[in-house]
C-alpha cells in the first residue's frame, strides 16, 4: 500500500529545507515527511518563480537534500497545457531530480491515462487530484472552474469516482484539496463530499493499495481535529498535506511548521495509545467473559467501573444469562449506556 505521508508545501529555497530538517532532529520525528516544490509551465520553461516556488535551476539540488534529509521530494507540478506534460517533466529529470524516489502531484484539471501512463514510466509515483472546487469562490483558481468540476459543498461523488476508474491502474495517491492553496477549511462532516469520497475509495477492494490525501486549511491549530477526524473514517490509510496554513503573511513561518508536526506527532501518538488500551479492553474482556461462564457471580452489577466485563458485554461474549441482565440494566443505568457507546465508537475508530 502507499506510505501515509505529513507534507509541508510550497517551499522554495534550501535554507526552509534545512529549517525543516532541524525541526525534524530536534523533535525527533519519525513519520514520513514529504516537501511540496511547485513547478510550472512557466517557471520550468521561462525562469519564474512566484514566493511559493523554488527557482526552476534549484530543483536537482533541493531533491537530493530533501532525500538526505530522509525526506521525500514532491513535486506539484502546473500547466494549462496537457501537451507540455512530458517534455516538461523530461525537464525536470535533466533538472536533477531522481523520479524514481519523487512523488509527483498535478495541480492541473484531470490527466488523461495515457499521460499518466508514460509520466508513471518515467518513474514518478502520481498525486491524482480530484477535480473539486469551491466554484462559489470569485478568488478560486480559474483552471478549478470547468464542467469536469464539483462544487465542494453541493458536487456529486459519481463524476470524481469515475475519473478515478478511468485512471485507477496509474494512480499511487487520490488527492482531495478543495482549497488549491487558499486555505479554504476541509469540510469534514460525515455527509460532505470528501468524506463521501473517501470512503467510497476506501470500501473499494480495486483501489485498496492506493493512498488517499487530504488537503485545505489544515494548521497547527486544527491538525489534531483533523486527523482524529480522518482516522475515525479512514483508520491507518491517509496523508495530509499543508501550504497555506504554516504561513504568516505569505510567508513560510517555521514555527508554524514546527507546532504543526508537533501537533500531528503528539496526535498519532495518543491515538496509538488509545488503540492499544482498546485492544487490551477486548483481550481481557473476552478473557473474563470465558470465566464468567463459571463464576457467574462475579460480574457486578454496573458495568460502568468494570471496563473488561463492558467490553465483554459489548464484543457479545457473555453468556446469554449474563447478556439479558445488562440489557435489562442498562435501559435504566445512563452511565452504563454511556460507557458502552464510547466503547463501541473506540472500537469503530481504531480496530
Ligand atoms: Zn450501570
Amino acid at each position: 500500500m502507499a506510505e501515509n505521508f505529513v507534507s509541508v508545501s510550497g517551499i522554495s529555497t534550501g535554507k526552509q529545507l534545512e529549517g525543516i530538517r532541524k525541526i525534524s532532529t530536534e523533535e525527533e520525528l519519525s513519520f514520513p515527511i514529504a516537501i511540496g516544490y511547485q513547478l510550472s509551465n512557466k517557471s520550468i520553461n521561462k525562469g519564474t518563480q512566484n514566493p511559493r516556488q523554488p527557482k526552476f535551476v534549484d530543483i536537482g539540488e533541493l531533491d537530493e537534500r530533501t532525500r538526505d534529509n530522509g525526506f521525500v521530494t514532491a513535486i506539484h507540478y502546473y500547466t494549462k497545457y496537457n501537451e507540455t506534460i512530458l517534455d516538461d517533466l523530461e525537464k525536470v529529470v535533466e533538472a536533477g531530480v531522481d523520479p524514481s524516489r519523487a512523488l509527483l502531484q498535478f495541480n492541473t484539471l484531470p490527466v488523461d491515462a495515457e499521460v499518466l501512463n508514460r509520466v508513471r514510466d518515467i518513474g514518478f509515483r502520481v498525486i491524482f487530484k480530484v477535480a473539486v472546487s469551491d466554484k462559489s469562490d470569485k478568488g478560486g483558481y480559474a483552471v478549478w472552474k470547468g464542467d469536469d468540476v464539483q462544487d465542494v459543498i453541493d458536487g456529486d461523488i459519481i463524476p470524481l469516482i469515475e475519473q478515478v476508474f478511468d485512471r485507477a491502474d496509474v494512480i499511487d495517491y487520490l488527492m482531495f484539496d478543495p482549497s488549491h492553496g487558499t486555505n479554504l477549511d476541509l469540510d469534514l462532516d460525515e455527509d460532505s463530499l470528501g468524506m463521501r469520497f473517501g470512503r467510497e475509495i476506501f470500501d473499494t477492494y480495486e483501489l485498496r493499495n492506493v493512498g488517499l490525501v487530504y488537503a485545505g486549511g489544515i494548521n497547527p491549530g486544527n491538525v489534531r481535529r483533523v486527523v482524529k477526524r480522518l482516522e475515525s473514517f479512514f483508520p491507518g490509510r491517509f496523508s495530509i498535506d499543508t501550504e497555506s496554513g504554516v504561513r504568516k503573511e505569505g510567508r513560510l513561518d517555521l514555527g508554524l511548521v514546527r507546532n504543526y508536526l508537533v501537533n500531528y506527532r503528539n496526535t498519532r501518538n495518543s491515538i496509538n495509545i488509545t488503540r492499544n488500551i482498546i485492544k487490551r479492553l477486548v483481550i481481557s474482556g473476552r478473557e473474563r467473559s470465558r470465566q464468567s461462564y463459571y463464576i457467574q457471580d462475579s460480574t457486578p452489577d454496573c458495568l460502568d467501573n468494570d471496563p473488561e466485563t463492558l467490553a465483554a458485554f459489548v464484543e457479545g461474549c457473555l453468556s446469554d444469562k449474563e447478556t439479558e441482565r445488562y440489557m435489562n440494566h442498562m435501559e435504566k443505568c445512563k452511565r452504563c449506556l454511556y460507557a458502552s457507546s464510547l466503547l463501541i465508537r473506540g472500537m469503530e475508530e481504531y480496530e
